[in-house]
């Protein structure tokens, strides 16, 4: 394969759109490199943030939306606690990584919500609002309550089909929307006439990695802020389990008569409720005290996504309780208020705010993982990385 210099076209557009989605500093940072000295993550090549700086400051949109680099960085902080400038890169790779999420979704709606706090907030009451709306006409005219009755202690059991179905829907289609992100990311950063095309065995032997790195949050750990790890892990597989329960084990809960409490089945959601209550404890306090770099600068949608998510826990847990107890119309509104809280963090916060990194970083350590043993087995002159 020949192989010069490519051409390259600068837009100077590209750092005000850029900024539209957060600080962006560039005006301090003279390219000094300890940023990307200071990162543990750095290895085979990759210079990170310093290099997405540069293509930031260069205008080069084209090599932007095709690093991976923004989605290796795991946001420790420690560049911005080296750099001589306090141009603080860490706030500006979480800037990059909104921009390329609002890049990656063909909807225009992630866009519209990172940019725009009316949007976003507009958004989830939206969906709160309609939610309420179709609890209201399903009690009325499915069944049958007067809006006078609608304090009726009726049991949960009449919810049950229809919420089979409703959850279906608002957990797998948020999810389907993200997937269908996965080939135009692809083609963005794997893809393209000014890359090397690699064999598909690759993609095929390296396929382990997807799945490797969210189960062990392995790249987390190389950060030097361990007790990170642990609230992320715990936080993470913590919601992994409750998806999981959700979609394929609703039956659990919709039994007539509940499982026991020492049925192990119960046990499985608690101990997932009680990892997301750590996870979530653990980045409220830390935004709270604001004393780790990672934790100085809070965003609304920073509290918003882990309070919906803690809400929706606690309602979750109380529906039980109640249930318990044998207090109907308390389990009956709080199952309500539970729909009300965790379909807007579902439908918003999945497929257009934080909820994507699940899918994008495991992704993005994915098709780095393909790209390094390709250049490891390929020959030196075909290996053509975005120089800049
Ligand atoms: S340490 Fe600061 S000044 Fe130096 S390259 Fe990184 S961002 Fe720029
Ligand atoms: S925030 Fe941490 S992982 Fe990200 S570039 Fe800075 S040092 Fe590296």
């Amino acid at each position: 394969m020949e192989v010069g210099i490519l051409p390259v076209e600068s837009d100077p557009t590209l750092l005000a759109d850029i900024r539209r989605y957060g600080k962006f500093d560039t005006d301090g940072c003279y390219q000094c490199g300890s940023c990307t000295l200071s990162c543990e993550l750095v290895e085979d090549g990759a210079s990170f943030p310093r290099k997405s700086i540069r293509h930031a400051l260069l205008g080069l949109r084209a090599p932007l939306l095709g690093s991976l680099e923004p989605w290796i960085c795991h946001d420790c902080g420690d560049c911005s606690i080296v750099c001589p400038r306090h141009a603080e890169p860490r706030i500006s790779m979480y800037t990059l990584r909104r921009f390329l999420s609002a890049k990656y979704d063909w909807t225009g709606m992630a866009s519209k919500l990172l940019t725009s706090r009316a949007w976003y907030l507009g958004s989830l009451a939206f969906a709160a609002a309609l939610v309420v709306l179709l609890i209201l006409c399903y009690h009325m005219w499915y069944v049958g309550l007067p809006f006078s009755g609608l304090a009726t202690p009726l049991g949960m059991e009449h919810m049950f089909p229809i919420m089979t179905y409703f959850t279906l829907v608002v957990m797998l289609f948020p999810l389907l929307l993200l997937l269908s992100r996965v080939f135009r990311i692809w083609r963005l950063t794997m893809g393209g006439e000014q890359r090397p095309s690699i064999p598909f065995y690759i993609y095929v032997v390296e396929a382990w990695t997807y799945l490797y790195h969210p189960v062990t949050h392995s790249m987390m750990r190389k950060c030097p802020e361990k007790g990170r790890w642990l609230g992320h892990w715990l936080l993470a597989s913590g919601v992994v389990m409750m998806l999981v329960i959700k979609v394929f084990a609703l039956r659990w809960f919709q039994t007539d008569n509940i499982y026991p409490l020492y049925n192990p089945q119960r046990w499985l959601g608690y101990l997932a409720a009680a990892f997301i209550f750590y996870g979530i404890g653990d980045i409220l306090v830390g935004r709270g005290q604001a004393k780790k770099e990672i934790y100085k600068e809070t965003r609304l949608e920073d509290l918003v996504f882990p309070i919906l998510l803690l809400l929706t826990a606690l309602s979750g847990l109380a529906v039980n309780i109640f249930r318990y107890a044998g207090l109907e119309l308390c389990a009956h509104f709080t199952y309500a208020l539970h729909v009300i809280i965790a379909t807007p963090m579902l439908l918003v916060e999945m497929p257009f705010g934080k909820w994507g990194h699940m899918i994008y970083r495991p992704l993005a350590l994915y098709f780095q993982a393909v790209k390094e043993r390709a250049a490891r087995q390929a020959p030196a002159a075909e290996v053509v990385p975005h120089a800049v």
